[in-house]
């Protein structure tokens, strides 16, 4: 199972460690994580495995949606900051309506992002 990882700038952190408090459900799982280029460094930098695509502004989006309706992609955890303004709005769009259009779990704070892991098991 892959799960794409995604963090605007101001969640940047709270996603890292939303992750690390997840590392044993995700290894259990045996859960590959893809993200979007400044996300993936940042979780690369505290020791996670993760594969790196463009930046969000980019195209790091737009390459995860890819992904996606290819079916490589089984969730998406996007913590947006709502409170920000994106010069790439229009990708990050993009990617919401595809993962509704394929049925792709996507998790946009840490409390959904918490019930999806909950569901995967301990
Ligand atoms: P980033 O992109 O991880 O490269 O910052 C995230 C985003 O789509 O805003």
């Amino acid at each position: 199972m892959t799960i794409a990882i995604i963090a605007h700038d101001g969640k940047k952190a709270e996603m890292v460690a939303f992750i690390k408090d997840h590392i044993n459900i995700l290894k259990k799982n045996e859960i590959k994580l893809i993200a979007t280029g400044t996300t993936g460094s940042h979780l690369s930098k505290s020791g996670l495995t993760v594969k790196k695509m463009q930046s969000g502004p980019k195209g790091g989006d737009a390459q995860i949606a890819s992904r996606l309706v290819e079916g490589k992609v089984n969730m998406v955890i996007f913590f947006r900051d709502p409170l920000g303004k994106h010069p790439h709005e229009v990708d990050v769009n993009m990617l919401m309506r595809l993962c509704d259009v394929h049925n792709v779990p996507l998790a946009t704070n840490p409390a959904a992002a918490g019930l999806f892991f909950e569901a995967l098991g301990n």
